[in-house]
């Protein structure tokens, strides 16, 4: 097999992996399709956009996930790339100047131990004997040796162990070779790292770095019952136990014809892209996974993003007075986001604000004039007494409904 054959293979195959942020574009048109070439772009901390080569190592799987491509029971073609061959690749790509770093992942081969070291061997490849300095994510295969996990924690900048599906059972039913105690040791065991590289880093700045870019993981939405609620739970627990940097959300792209799988007319984007704003609420805005989806609300509303949904379900704590309210509180208004918060708090030093003053702070006043006011008096057109408010809105223009217009823009 060629080597371009086995990119072509093992390019197409990392593509249902959402670890990276664009992951998931399936955009057509001949210009910037990067994920057909293995390209997929991601974040670097300091917020830069990097370009990354997404490739898995190989698709050869001893496991038989119920909704992958690459599960053992598959009639696919199936590759494997040498150490060498990989790490000469990412080398040629990154002097051509098409990527700045690896995302590396693999398909269960022979065991979780072999895999995790020949996935370590591309990356000692990579940084010793190529003296590459870019960006590496790697997956950790579950179930794999400990002390395989810390020194690839040692070698690349962000390590990911894919959760998968939401919950114990639907791991038994759909993916019955993985073990919840095999994707949370690992888990544990980077977080442990980090926490003690900080220390030992502020001993000795010599002390090498231990996965400096975090650790993230991925749950696939809609191939298993769990609700959005249930989802956005386990997440906050996720970002509070494991100090993780990123929980990605992948809607269920059904591949395989399996009973256990549901049947989706399309695979559930809109939900997804909701899931990534609730997410953005709790890191960000100080939220609440129980106030974004309290017990009676087990799903997120497609018809708005879940910052104005939680305003309509909490109408008592509105309106907020511009002029005299805390910036958390100024953060909990559909349409003001923390750039235009802040502004607010500047600008409110100086002067008394006036409604016209709220579209220059960067208040998207389609959605906040409905929840703020300006020295008391509504900031846009009073709303009748009694008004079904989430009717007023949906007829002023509602919330997109195709994937293909939603930004995270959405949630401010
Ligand atoms: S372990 Fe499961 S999800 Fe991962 S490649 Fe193998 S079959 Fe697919």
């Amino acid at each position: 097999m060629t080597l371009q054959e086995k990119i072509g293979i093992l390019g197409a195959a990392a593509r249902y992996d959402a670890s990276c942020a664009s992951s998931g574009s399936r955009r057509s048109g001949d210009v910037g399709r990067a994920s057909v070439s293995g390209i997929c772009h991601s974040w670097a901390d300091d917020g830069r956009c990097i370009s990354l080569l997404k490739i898995l190592l190989s698709n050869c799987c001893i496991y038989d996930c119920a909704y992958c491509i690459n599960r053992r029971s598959n009639d696919v073609p199936r590759a494997s790339f040498t150490a060498e061959e990989l790490a000469d690749l990412t080398i040629q790509f990154y002097r051509r100047n098409y990527i700045e770093g690896l995302f590396l992942s693999s398909a269960v081969f022979g065991s979780p131990d072999l895999t995790m070291e020949q996935m370590i061997r591309v990356v000692m490849k990579l940084r010793r004997d190529h003296r590459f300095g870019g960006y590496i994510h790697m997956k950790a295969i579950p179930g794999a040796n400990p002390d395989l996990i810390r020194r690839a924690g040692l070698l690349v900048d962000r390590l990911s162990v894919n959760i998968e599906l939401p919950s114990e059972q639907s791991l038994k039913q759909l993916a019955p070779d993985k073990s919840k105690d095999d994707i949370l040791k690992p888990m544990t065991l980077i977080k442990s790292g980090i926490v003690e590289n900080r220390a030992e880093r502020k001993q000795s700045k010599k002390a090498p770095h231990f996965v400096p870019a975090g650790q993230s993981t991925q749950l696939i939405v809609g191939a298993s019952p769990e609700s959005d609620r249930h989802i956005l739970n386990l997440s906050e627990n996720l970002y509070q136990r494991y100090q993780l940097k990123r929980v990605y959300y992948s809607a269920f792209v059904p591949v395989n014809e399996d009973g256990r799988l549901p049947t989706l007319a399309a695979p559930p984007l809109v939900r997804e892209h909701r899931l990534y704003q609730a997410d953005w609420l709790i890191r960000k805005y100080g939220f609440e996974a129980e106030e974004v989806l309290p017990e009676q609300t087990p799903f997120l509303d497609e018809q708005f993003d879940p910052k104005t949904a939680w305003a309509l379900r909490n109408l008592q704590a509105f309106p907020v007075e511009v002029n005299r309210a805390e910036f958390e509180q100024l953060l909990r208004v559909p349409g003001i986001g923390h750039v235009s918060a802040q502004r607010i708090l500047a600008s409110r030093r100086i002067s008394m604000l006036r409604v016209e003053d709220l579209p220059k702070l960067g208040v998207v006043m389609k959605r906040a004039r409905f929840f703020v006011t300006c020295s008391g008096a509504y900031a846009g057109a009073a709303i009748p007494r009694g008004a079904d408010l989430r009717r007023l809105m949906l007829a002023e223009g509602p919330a997109p409904a195709s994937s293909q217009q939603l930004t995270l823009a959405g949630i401010l």
